[in-house]
């Protein structure tokens, strides 16, 4: 629980705003990251994956891998129809699943992942899932293709400070930790961290993927890799509070062998649209 800067008085860690005065502009998913347990766990693995890659003789490489993980940005890969509604105007934001599924406007499919991202939710974003947008880390702008052929990369101006990092697909997290609802409040530590200390939880968690060789090339794969099925997917998931529009968008890359030929028209409409707010859309081989 934070003290408020403004009254004083404690704030609930699932609050967005300050519940005695309204102060607002807190970010739940931020504070988690910042909480001192959370963040001295993570200097561990931090300070142990820098031990280890010396002992491999790649400390430099983890290093400069670090560095260039302070470069990367959030994407959020949607199918090429719903990106063509969020182009049309700044009015047109990007809802959460949750918020969807409140309004009525998707039904959830009711299958097994569905109750197993509901449950996992709860869990790690206790009180505020339903103000998530999830994303994965990228270095080369392109994202997780299964969630479809538009990678939306945002601006960092834009997500910067109400973003935070978590080590996988949380889903697959809960899974790889063989985690129960009993273990509610003693959930591992030291697997999310805030905007600005990405490179600590990229470090940590990939550090024994690098060889004394590894290039920064490379780096865009062991970040992020493309899994034969959902599941299988590997990234680092960015947990990003509160609506997103067109303006948040930095750019959009499109994977030509991803897009289905009946899409053109759509993504010459596309392109028109987003060139209003001065966003590019690449198309990639
Ligand atoms: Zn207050």
């Amino acid at each position: 629980m934070d003290k408020c800067s403004h009254c004083g008085n404690d704030i609930p860690l699932a609050e967005a705003r300050c519940p005695h005065c309204a102060l607002p502009g807190l970010f739940p998913n931020v504070r988690a990251a910042q909480d001192a347990k959370e963040v001295s766990a993570l200097e561990d693995r931090y300070a142990q994956a820098l031990a280890t890659a010396d002992s491999r003789g790649c400390r430099a490489t983890a290093e400069e891998f670090g560095r260039t993980i302070m470069t990367t940005q959030a994407v959020i890969n949607r199918p090429i129809g719903e990106v063509q509604r969020l182009a049309n105007s700044d009015n047109d934001g990007y809802a959460t699943y949750y918020q969807l599924g409140n309004s009525g406007v998707r039904i959830p499919a009711g299958d097994v992942w569905d109750r197993r991202r509901a449950a996992t939710d709860d869990l790690l974003l206790p009180g505020y899932k339903d103000d998530i947008r999830f994303a994965a880390l990228t270095l080369d702008g392109e994202g997780i293709w299964h969630y479809g052929e538009c990678a939306l990369v945002l601006k960092d101006h834009m997500i910067g400070h109400r973003a935070s990092v978590f080590e996988e697909n949380s889903v697959m997290f809960m899974q790889h930790h063989d985690i129960r609802v009993f273990d509610a409040d003693t959930l591992p530590q030291g697997f999310r961290a805030g905007w600005e200390e990405r490179q600590k939880l990229c470090v940590a968690k990939l550090a024994g993927k690098l060889m004394p060789g590894s290039v920064a090339p490379d780096f865009s794969h062991i970040l992020l890799a493309q899994g034969a099925k959902p599941e299988q997917d590997e990234f680092v998931e960015v947990h990003i509070w509160g609506p997103l529009t067109r303006r948040t968008f930095d750019r959009v890359v499109i994977k030509k062998g991803k897009r289905r030929s009946a899409a053109t028209v759509m993504l010459k409409a596309l392109r028109e649209k987003l060139r209003e707010v001065n966003v590019p859309v690449e198309e990639r081989p």
